[in-house]
């Protein structure tokens, strides 16, 4: 089972869009997938079909202690892949476990109750480095960082990986940088590919050789809650997802 943080504290990078339909295209290929949205803004459980509203527990009755996993997933029928929701009810979280012994360790806990039950287990976080996404840090295996090639992108990084030393320091010391990934990527854009350069010869072969596309198809699968691979299988945004899950199911049998 491997546990992947997919985080970036910029908001509107891609994070979401890329776990939704990055589990789409792992459970395509056979994988056992679990979704789990760590952001108020529930937007990974509308993009997977599921009814935020309806919820009467989530992510954050595992947190606090009051539900284990298994009691709070649910299947999605778009997409063969189970998910965790989470809804506004999340906010609170980060205040009732702010004074709990552990505090950062809650997710870490909750998720050793399904060991061996899924091959990725995704993590959704929200766009900040608050105790969730600390909590995110601290269960998973490694991160993998979606990012738009903009100017300020590369700024944003070094916080983002000063936080990852920390939390090796501190809690998780095997936590790995898992991949960068270049979404919502425009080739005719200058900038984009002055960028994507400064990332490759940075971060060498980190950098996933998928790069996503902008493309309209992913922006409007959520509106009908599901992932692009069931609203437009051909479209570049569905298949780019496909062809990063495999280069991530080919990176994992290389480091086996
Ligand atoms: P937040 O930080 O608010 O959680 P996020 O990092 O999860 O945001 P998304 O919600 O995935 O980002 O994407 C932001 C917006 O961009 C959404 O409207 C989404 O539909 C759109 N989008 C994401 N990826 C693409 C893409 N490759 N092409 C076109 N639109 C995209
Ligand atoms: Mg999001």
């Amino acid at each position: 089972m491997k546990i992947l943080a997919i985080t970036n504290q910029k908001g509107g990078v891609g994070k979401t869009t890329t776990c939704v339909n990055l589990a789409a295209s792992l459970a395509s290929f056979g994988s056992r997938v679990l979704l789990v949205d760590l952001d108020p803004q529930g937007n990974a459980t509308t993009g997977s079909g599921i009814d935020k509203a309806q919820m009467k527990h989530t992510i954050y009755h595992v947190l606090i202690g009051d539900k284990t996993i298994a009691e709070v997933t649910q299947k999605t029928d778009k997409g063969n892949f189970d998910v965790l929701p989470a809804n506004r009810d999340l906010a609170g979280a980060e205040v009732e476990l702010v004074n709990e012994i552990g505090r950062e360790t809650k997710l870490k806990i909750a998720l050793a109750d399904i060991k061996g039950q899924y091959d990725y287990v995704l993590l959704d976080c929200p766009p900040a480095l608050n105790l969730v996404t600390v909590n995110a840090l601290t269960a998973a295996h490694s991160v993998m960082i979606p990012m738009q090639c903009e100017y300020y992108a590369l700024e944003g990084l070094s916080d983002l990986v000063n936080t990852i030393k920390k939390v090796r320091t501190h809690l998780n010391p095997t936590l790995e940088i898992e991949g960068l990934l270049r979404t919502m990527f425009d080739n005719r854009n200058m900038l984009a590919q002055q960028v994507s350069a400064q990332l490759v010869s940075h971060f060498g072969d980190k950098v996933y050789k998928t790069m996503v596309p902008r493309n309209i198809r992913l922006a409007e699968a959520p509106s009908y809650g599901m992932p692009a691979l069931i609203y437009d299988r051909a479209s570049k945004g569905a298949q780019s997802y496909l062809e990063l899950a495999k280069e991530i199911i080919e990176r994992q049998k290389v480091t086996q």
